[in-house]
């Protein structure tokens, strides 16, 4: 009897999406509303989160502080962590058709403007020192500390409302400058400092010299707030909704919330950062949102109002 031969038939791949998520046209969002925001209150859990299944098979101090913090910290994140699809609020498919900018010249972007702001505290630090003669400056209590570091937290959400808002509604300025932020419209982790020079300067530098000469701050605490600020703002815009964040849990103006300001329908809303909401719902640009499971993996963050 001959020797059956098993012929194995190459198929196409012709048609398969290269990414890790099976998409059919017209597919619909499923939904499941879990967390649900409204005037008063953070995202409420609705539903208990199911277990969900992306489809996915494999899936000189001040510089190095604000670069590790703001580059280095969020490359780190997006590439030792194990694949987080689950937890995203955009998929990986809608990354690269919404997106205008290559991740290079984002990286390049950001990093210019942390060696600017770096460059500037630096100087702002050495200027405002009252340092003795060896060079201590004496730290106030810690109570004081926490105090003027709320005081910054509310300085610089104020300045930041007010002259972001100003970029959205002047149109040379939103054409020229802060369209450049918004070129990632599914935003990531490394992208969040990403902005033109000017706006780096106007919104985050000047932003930040405010808050620390208003505050009263030292440049040991500065430092703290710094870093905490930069790391609130890769969190704001991390693209991802993962389980037991403490910066979702104590504030309103989240990942979630700043998500909906990068979307087309949601760009006149939702202007807060890095901090509170505050001044979005006393001025009437808060938008609440709901946050839904999408069918192809992870989450969505959806305006609800329009
Ligand atoms: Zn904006
Ligand atoms: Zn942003």
């Amino acid at each position: 009897m001959p020797k059956r031969k098993t012929k194995w038939k190459r198929t196409s791949t012709k048609g398969t999406s290269k990414f890790p998520f099976r998409f059919s046209p017209g597919s619909r969002l499923r939904f499941l509303e879990i967390f649900e925001s409204d005037s008063n209150s953070h995202p409420r859990f609705i539903h208990p989160i199911p277990q969900i299944h992306a489809h996915s098979s494999n899936p000189k101090r001040i510089t190095v502080i604000s670069v590790s913090n703001g580059t280095l910290k969020p490359l780190g994140f997006c590439w030792l962590l194990p694949p987080l699809d689950r937890f995203r609020l955009h998929t990986r498919k809608e990354e690269e058709q919404k997106n205008l900018v290559p991740l290079s010249s984002v990286v390049k972007g950001v990093l210019l403007q942390q060696l600017v702001q770096a460059t500037i505290a630096q100087v702002l630090f050495l200027a405002t020192s009252d340092a003795n003669s060896s060079g201590i400056q004496a730290q106030p209590s810690l109570l004081l500390q926490l105090m003027q570091i709320i005081v910054a937290m509310m300085v610089m959400d104020t300045w930041q409302y007010f002259v972001h808002r100003y970029m959205h509604q002047n149109k040379f300025l939103y054409r020229h400058v802060h369209s450049q932020h918004h070129r990632l419209v599914v935003p990531y982790a490394i992208g969040a400092l990403y902005n033109h020079p000017l706006e780096g300067l106007l919104l985050d530098t000047f932003g930040g010299a405010i808050s620390f000469l208003i505050s009263g701050m030292t440049a040991r605490t500065a430092v703290y707030f710094f870093c905490f600020a930069v790391i609130k703002t890769v969190d704001d815009h991390c693209g991802l909704w993962l389980p037991g964040n403490v910066f979702h849990i104590i504030f309103q103006n989240n990942t979630a919330y700043h998500d909906i300001h990068h979307q087309l329908q949601g760009a006149k809303f939702n202007y807060s950062q890095p901090f509170f909401s505050l001044w979005d719902r006393l001025l009437g640009t808060y938008m609440p949102f709901s946050l839904v499971i999408r069918q192809e993996g992870g989450y969505e963050a959806r305006p609800l109002k329009h």
